[in-house]
């Protein structure tokens, strides 16, 4: 069996075999680019090199890349724990021209890789080609002798890739495993695609126009190429299995799970043990890049992530602090090719046990206020918004817990009521601070308060919040 680590070190020596340089991945916050909330392809190092503002250090290169998908423009989130095939943090290998090798090479080493060094059967095997890109349908043809009806064109932009509103940008063709008629889903293209029959596995990106200001597009003096290959997925397919989660790494993690928590993996509790390895890793790989939980931008991301994976370990029965008794185990298992899992292990660590205890604090009651607020709720109903501001407000659950939560129920929340008693709150505390006269001191009070967050400054208040509740 291939374990998930061979798979890495597979894909890297044979690229480097193919004259590509080695890079080790880039940290999940990237440092090229403010507007990104993370990582979340291996060619986002590369960018600068793709848009010709920096030199290459090499004109072919390979990766494993961190990604984390929880926010922004790729946001699988919602997608964990409901899908066989989604993370929130995962590894993205790659490899890289630099206007080095095009089309044809790419299709190439894609081929032998999957088909010699990996042995897949070409009858579990088809590929999509953006409707436009006769030149890629034609080689798959030639190189990988597939039938028309195995090269599957599709006209939307999910198989045009473009860096942005200008830059470069081309056409696409995405490589997907048929995991066979026992498992529901149609072919890409299809109306019940979004199963996970047909899972992707790789994804070719031809980067062959430049996208001018006002929608023109010229040809890249030297067109480039960008992959990438789901770790996890592939390993997946490569040891038999159809989900993700039953793959050697996240066996381990789920077996230090059931050990920690005293459950086990199965029947309803399946799907919290699958989240809360999946939450882990991501939680582990960004406070290990820097990262701490906090009630804005890149640390709420971290903290909705943690809470989420702590209310499933609530279902598991846990009452202590647990999930940073899990760190070890991921530490063992990544830290080879993560050595910043190592070095950051006791941090993280700390700031899990911490994140814990403290919504532990709230969690139960505001479980308990939820039960009551949904009685009598049937299906297809909303939670009232000022409510979820409650559990949000007093409790610490950020809205998309609460969402999570009553999705499992086929429930929603009203989302306008809560926008409506946030805003309220706000002037209320605005009216309330504006007495003393100090401008000054109210501006620095309301940052402060965005900061900590509202849990924290009720608590400090004196009214309901966290502080009360020790
Ligand atoms: P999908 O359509 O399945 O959501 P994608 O087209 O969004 O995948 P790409 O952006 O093409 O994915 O990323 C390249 C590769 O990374 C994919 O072919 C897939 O193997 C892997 N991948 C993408 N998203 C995830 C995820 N959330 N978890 C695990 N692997 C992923
Ligand atoms: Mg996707
Ligand atoms: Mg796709
Ligand atoms: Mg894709």
């Amino acid at each position: 069996m291939t374990s998930v680590n061979e798979l890495r070190e597979t894909f890297l020596s044979f690229f480097e075999s193919k004259g590509h340089t080695r890079k080790a991945s880039a940290p999940l916050v990237p440092d090229n680019d403010p507007t990104l909330l993370f990582v979340n392809a291996g060619m986002v190092p590369f960018k600068n090199i793709f848009t010709g503002a920096e030199t290459p250090f090499a004109p072919r290169a390979t990766s494993s890349q961190k990604c984390v998908r929880a926010g922004g423009k790729h946001n699988d989130l919602d997608n964990v724990g409901y899908t066989a095939r989604h993370h929130t943090f995962f590894e993205m290998l790659g490899n890289f021209s630099f206007g080095d090798y095009f089309k044809d090479d790419a299709i190439d080493f894609a081929w032998e890789l999957v088909t010699k060094e990996f042995g897949l059967a070409k009858d579990r095997l088809l590929v999509t080609v953006y409707a436009e890109d006769d030149e890629a349908a034609a080689i798959w043809k030639k190189v990988a002798g597939l039938s028309d009806d195995r090269i599957i064109r599709i006209p939307t932009s999910d198989n045009f890739w473009s860096m942005g509103d200008t830059g470069p940008c081309g056409p696409c063709s995405e490589i997907f495993f048929d995991h066979g008629p026992g498992v529901p889903g149609g072919p890409p293209g299809s109306p019940d695609e979004d199963g996970d029959r047909f899972i992707e596995i790789w994804n070719l990106v031809f980067m062959q126009f430049d996208q001018q200001q006002g929608g023109s597009r010229v040809d890249l003096p030297k067109p480039s190429i960008d992959t990438g290959m789901g770790l996890e997925r592939m390993a997946a397919v490569l040891q038999g299995k159809h989900n993700n989660y039953e793959t050697d790494l996240f066996m381990k993690l789920i077996a230090a799970e059931e050990d920690v928590y005293k459950a086990k993996a199965a029947g309803d509790h399946l799907a919290s043990f699958r989240v809360i390895a999946d939450h882990l890793r991501t939680s582990a790989f960004l406070i290990a890049d820097g990262v701490t939980p906090s009630n804005e931008g890149r640390g709420y991301v971290l903290r909705r992530i943690m809470r989420r994976a702590m209310r499933h370990g609530h279902i598991l029965g846990a009452r202590e602090p647990a999930m940073y008794k899990l760190v070890q185990t991921l530490a063992d298992e990544m830290g080879d090719a993560y050595p910043e899992l190592h070095r950051a292990q006791p941090a993280i660590e700390a700031a899990l046990e911490q994140e814990e205890a403290r919504f532990q604090r709230t969690l139960g009651r505001g479980l308990a206020l939820l039960e009551e607020a949904t009685e009598g709720l049937g299906e297809g109903s909303e939670l009232p918004g000022e409510t979820a501001f409650k559990l949000y407000d007093t409790f610490g659950f950020p809205l998309d817990l609460t969402q999570d939560i009553l999705r499992g129920r086929g429930m929603g929340v009203d989302q306008s009521g809560f926008d409506a008693a946030m805003a309220e709150q706000k002037k209320a505390a605005r009216e309330a601070w504006s007495g003393s006269g100090d401008k000054a001191s109210e501006a620095v009070w309301f940052r402060v308060r965005d900061k900590t967050g509202p849990t924290e400054f009720l608590g400090y208040a004196g009214t309901e919040g966290q502080g009360t509740l020790k």
